[in-house]
């Protein structure tokens, strides 16, 4: 790359700087303008290629993050017995009064749970103890039977739920995965291509890609929160709950990731249109 700042290129239309014209009036090796130009852009596009590839293993360390999380979180012990468990998770349903079935799934109950809640296979991954959740609309909080303490936190979801704010940012988790695309509109709208300078979406693209999800972590960590406050409040058990807190905080770092996940993705997308234009 030439440094071309010393020369004064700001006029456009002038092909030779006065540096340049001073060299080509005495004979001496110039190049034109244009070339610097276009030198100048390839050394840009090969930075944001540069970039672009940096992004692409980033997004697979994500994932691979991710993965190990997910498979401590699968390891993880209970901190107590079912029966405790049944009973703070009964507790959470009766003193915040909420309108919620809970059902621990097996094998051998899934099938029928599913049929009643006019469910498809969610419940296959639930009886191998893979996942847990809460649908708001059948009023249904479901854990694995052998992994009960998943539920408190599903509960905390139905207590987020009945409240006008934490129900908003539940909502937002619907919307968090266009963010890439929404930006990359943004950036279409608003950016300016004449200029050569980027726009504030796309400088700034992978920190709102992650904003997009930012809602979606806290509601996730809230209802972690309301969890961990309804076993503290019926069980006296500090040792286990530490056990409940640190399950809890490994489910939601998998959430902070894939929030980052979602950042890179927007810094990607936005990185791809430049390239191409
Ligand atoms: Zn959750």
């Amino acid at each position: 790359m030439y440094p071309i700042s010393y020369n004064n290129y700001s006029n456009y239309g002038q092909f030779y700087s006065p540096q340049q014209q001073y060299w080509a009036d005495n004979n001496m090796y110039v190049r034109p303008y244009y070339e610097q130009q276009r030198e100048e852009q390839a050394d840009n596009v090969a930075k944001t290629a540069g970039l672009a590839g940096l992004l692409q293993v980033i997004a697979l360390g994500l994932n691979k993050a991710s993965q190990w999380f997910a498979t401590k979180l699968a390891a993880g012990k209970e901190f107590t017995s079912a029966a405790n468990v049944h009973h703070v998770a009964n507790e959470m349903v009766r003193k915040n009064n909420l309108n919620v079935d809970i059902a621990y799934i097996n094998d051998a109950n899934k099938f029928s749970y599913a049929q009643r809640y006019n469910l498809g296979n969610e419940l296959e991954a639930v009886a191998k103890g893979q996942n847990a959740f809460f649908a708001d609309k059948i009023k249904l909080a479901v854990a694995p039977e052998h992994k009960p303490s998943l539920i408190l936190h599903e509960l905390g979801h139905a207590i987020n739920a009945k409240s006008k704010f934490t129900k908003l940012l539940q909502n937002s988790r619907r919307y968090a995965p266009f963010a890439p695309t929404a930006i990359l509109v943004a950036n279409g709208l608003f950016s300016n291509k004449n200029d050569g300078k980027k726009s504030f979406i796309e400088r700034n693209a992978g920190l709102l890609g992650f904003a997009a999800f930012l809602p979606t972590i806290i509601e996730e960590g809230l209802a972690s929160f309301r969890g961990v406050k309804a076993a503290k409040k019926v069980l006296n058990n500090p040792a286990g709950l530490n056990i409940l807190k640190k399950n809890y905080l490994l489910a939601l770092s998998t959430y902070i990731l894939a929030g980052i996940g979602l950042g890179v993705a927007s810094k990607q997308a936005v990185l791809e249109d430049s390239l191409r234009t």
